[in-house]
């Protein structure tokens, strides 16, 4: 009875629904002189406003709300059918395969520092300088390979790395990239990996809302994203993937649910979802995650692709139009990219531009390197600078669900503006 309660709270992903609504669109902000202004929020990339489906789902959950896996009780079992449910949506939203463990984490981070911390031994990961710090920093063994300066450039440096290493080898590969939006050619370096024999992680924490995945037919070992980009709360990620180097690694935290017994020894779960997912689980979270999952399948990519690519169109024309305002890009303006990108405008700081979009605008971007600053320094051709004072670092604008065409352009004549006062 908990199992068909927890489908039928499931929204069915099969017909093609109306673009839901973000939590917050009417939010007002105060700008300079006191004054009220709706917030053009334009900063979906570092966390995304939630959805209402999302909302209702978490809503719907709590009057069961009680602990998972292990209450006999009926809130329990509901509460553990739905926790459960939300896996297979997860599955399903990623395009994985059968066998292939889902594992919630607390984010993307999260998500790799798991599968570092279960590669065989003497395992070498194979990165490029472009990626988020989450997918560059946690490999015991790394091998770093420079900015590709095209897309094949990017195949073939992926190509010699991984020739050039004996024993397991791992290729980590974001599949759009959260500085400039571009998207990777994922399913090459999978096949590239696949010849090496080597395994292959994609970060998606940027593509997922934004575009369709399919792990299957990409043919990819891993994929980690986050909820909180993906229109769900703070606190609940996935990694999916194979099963046996996860049901293999020292399970990655340490205490009840992932073990099968305590005594003198210690046996611990093979399956990964208990082996790694010790403690009370964010049940909610996962819920939450499912719930965006479900409520952007329904929607139907094609719609929300082509809203995402008019106003992100509109967005880079408005800015390459205005003098001293210059996009960040890796491989030039017709590469096809998410809704985001970064910019900087001469004569002003990125802390400047993103303080006075706030203060006068109300308009929130980010600025800073993104937490990618071997890539941003890279884009902007420097080799030293910091984060926090704002010198050597960039604006960022990013789209996504709720984003209107005002918002658009209200920032592109809000950096006029600014120009203008130069
Ligand atoms: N990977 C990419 C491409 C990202 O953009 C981010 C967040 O900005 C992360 C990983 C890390 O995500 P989280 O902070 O949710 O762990």
């Amino acid at each position: 009875a908990a199992a068909r309660d927890a489908a039928e709270a499931a929204p069915s992903a099969t017909t093609s629904r109306p673009i839901p609504a973000v939590i917050g669109a009417d939010l007002e902000v105060p700008v300079k002189g006191g004054r009220l202004v709706g917030y053009a929020n334009l900063d979906y990339a570092a966390s995304a406003p939630c959805l209402e489906p999302v909302s209702a789902a978490v809503a719907a959950a709590l009057p069961a709300y009680s602990s998972v896996h292990r209450g006999a009780g009926y809130a329990s079992q509901l509460t553990t059918a739905r926790y459960e449910q939300a896996r297979h949506t997860l599955r399903a939203f990623a395009g994985a395969r059968p066998d292939d463990a889902v594992i919630f984490t607390r984010n993307t981070t999260d998500a790799t520092n798991l599968l570092a911390g279960c590669l065989p031994a003497g395992t070498t990961t194979v990165v490029f300088d472009t990626e988020h710090h989450a997918s560059l920093l946690p490999w015991p063994q790394a091998v770093r390979l420079t900015p590709p300066a095209f897309p094949g450039a990017a195949v073939r440096a992926a190509d010699e790395a991984l020739a050039a290493i004996d024993g397991p080898k791992l290729l980590v590969v974001t599949a759009a990239s959260n500085v400039t939006g571009e998207l990777w050619p994922i399913a090459a370096l999978a096949h590239i990996a696949r010849r090496h024999g080597a395994r292959i992680l994609v970060d998606a924490a940027q593509l997922v809302p934004h575009r369709k995945l399919n792990l299957t037919a990409l043919d990819l070992d891993y994929v980690a994203f986050s909820g909180h980009k993906l229109y769900a709360p703070f606190g609940a990620g996935v990694l999916i993937g194979r099963r046996d180097w996860l049901a293999e690694g020292e399970p990655y935290l340490k205490g009840g649910g992932a073990v099968r017994s305590v005594g003198d020894d210690v046996e611990w779960h093979d399956d990964p979802e208990p082996r790694h997912e010790a403690g009370t689980p964010n049940v909610l979270g996962a819920i939450a995650l499912a719930a965006a999952c479900d409520a952007l399948s329904a929607t139907g990519w094609t719609e929300l692709v082509r809203e995402e690519e008019r106003l992100i169109a509109r967005l880079r024309a408005g800015l390459a139009s205005i003098p001293g305002v210059r996009e960040l890009s890796l491989w030039g303006d017709d590469h096809p990219r998410v809704g985001i990108v970064s910019f900087t405008v001469a004569g002003y700081s990125a802390r400047e531009v993103a303080e006075a979009l706030s203060g006068e605008y109300g308009i929130g971007v980010r600025d800073g390197k993104f937490c990618a600053h071997p890539f941003v320094r890279h884009l902007l051709g420097t080799a030293d600078g910091g984060c926090e004072d704002g010198t050597a670092s960039a604006v960022r604008a990013s789209i996504g669900i709720g984003t209107t065409q005002e918002h658009v352009d209200r920032l592109v004549e809000a950096v006029r503006d600014l120009v203008s006062r130069l």
